[in-house]
């Protein structure tokens, strides 16, 4: 031996200060801090997915190319199978993109938001550049632009509607972007179905544009991993050379192609929770102290006179589990995801208390 292992000399300098994400575990509370869908899954489509489970399921690597699940994603958004390819959750083509297009470069992302662009920015090498929201959580699309014509900068990050701010961008403000930068513009769309204007209409005028997709929101499938990207086939072939070939398992390709056969059931669960949000809405905007901002997704954001821990510890405390969001320009701001009516009532039930504590 030359030296002494040493595993600080070998760690990546530039990965020193990322801490990992943290999913926020607790068991036994109302837990409405991750934006699932808070429904059963339906038990027609579950009967379906277990019916369906053959053994190559089992035996064989999966179709790298999931051609099955893009079929049935082409015709839900109205594109062609070979500008879709399929993901491990959207985090998961997050990193790819980062992978293919960012590492050594720099990308621009409209702040505050999705914390995932950042993270997977810094393990892939890439720069990052956080642009502000304007007041009212618009992206400040002559800044975005700005930011971008550094020619180092080859993509930049839009959430619409905004997690966690709730507001959606429409199409016009999208195109704006479009036609003004040379860099690729990621459009995440994962909460699309509660509310907002698809870019997808788009893609067919725009070679920049990446538009991400999700099945863990609306569709119920959060625990098992599917996502998605709709782009021009030259953008999907770059991201096709770099992603692992057995990316998206079987069980989970199968399950995702069955719930898109029976949507019409998961459309009745994303009525029930957007009435239910609005309902939420209504009524947290009548109590004393607290603002609600705007939504166009299956959550809220809300804030308070009080430090943000201090109501999220209180709430978790009487057993409801929401996310502390707090940072610059969300100072005080927690969100609360959609939950059943059930769960909606006890949120507020235990959000009075606690604010009555101060
Ligand atoms: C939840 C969420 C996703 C979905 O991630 P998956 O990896 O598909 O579960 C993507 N983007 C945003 C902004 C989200 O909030």
């Amino acid at each position: 031996m030359t030296g002494r292992f040493n595993l600080a000399e070998l760690t990546r300098p530039d990965l020193k200060g990322l801490v990992p994400y943290d999913p926020h575990i607790v068991p036994g509370v109302i837990k409405l801090d991750a934006n699932e869908n808070p429904f059963d899954f339906p038990r027609k489509v579950k009967e379906y997915i277990c019916a369906g489970l053959q053994s190559e399921l089992f035996t064989r690597y999966p179709d790298p190319l999931a051609r099955d699940l893009l079929a049935g994603l082409s015709d839900y958004n109205g594109v062609s199978s070979n500008c879709i390819m399929a993901g491990n959750g959207s985090d998961e083509i997050i990193l790819n993109l980062m992978l293919a297009f960012g590492t050594g470069r720099e990308v621009v992302i409209a702040s505050p938001t999705f914390s995932m662009y950042r993270i997977h920015a810094q393990v892939a090498g890439a720069g990052w550049r956080e642009v502000p929201r304007r007041d009212n959580f618009e992206p400040d699309i002559p800044a975005l632009l700005d930011a971008a014509a550094n020619p180092g900068v080859s993509m930049i990050f839009i959430c619409s509607p905004n997690n966690p701010t709730g507001n959606a961008t429409s199409r016009e403000e999208i195109r704006k972007l479009l036609e003004n930068t040379r860099a690729l513009v990621v459009l995440d769309e994962a909460y699309l179905e509660f509310g907002g204007e698809s870019a997808v209409p788009l893609l067919s005028s725009y070679p920049n544009l990446i538009i991400l997709k999700t099945f863990s929101k609306a569709f119920g499938l959060a625990g098992l991993r599917v996502g998605y990207l709709l782009a021009r086939p030259d953008v999907v072939g770059e991201l096709l050379r770099i992603k692992q070939p057995y990316n998206l398992n079987a069980f989970s390709q199968f399950a995702a192609g069955a719930v898109l056969k029976h949507r019409d059931l998961l459309r009745d669960q994303v009525e029930a929770i957007k009435a239910g949000r609005d309902k939420l809405f209504r009524i947290m905007a009548g109590l004393e102290g607290v603002e609600v901002f705007p939504t166009d997704a299956n959550f809220i954001l809300f804030r308070t006179p009080v430090e943000a821990e201090k109501i999220f510890k209180g709430l978790l405390r009487e057993g409801v589990l929401i996310r502390n969001v707090s940072c610059p320009g969300l100072e005080k701001c927690m969100r609360v995801t959609v939950g059943t009516e059930e769960e909606n009532g006890k949120f507020l039930e235990k959000l009075k208390a606690v604010l009555n504590v101060y």
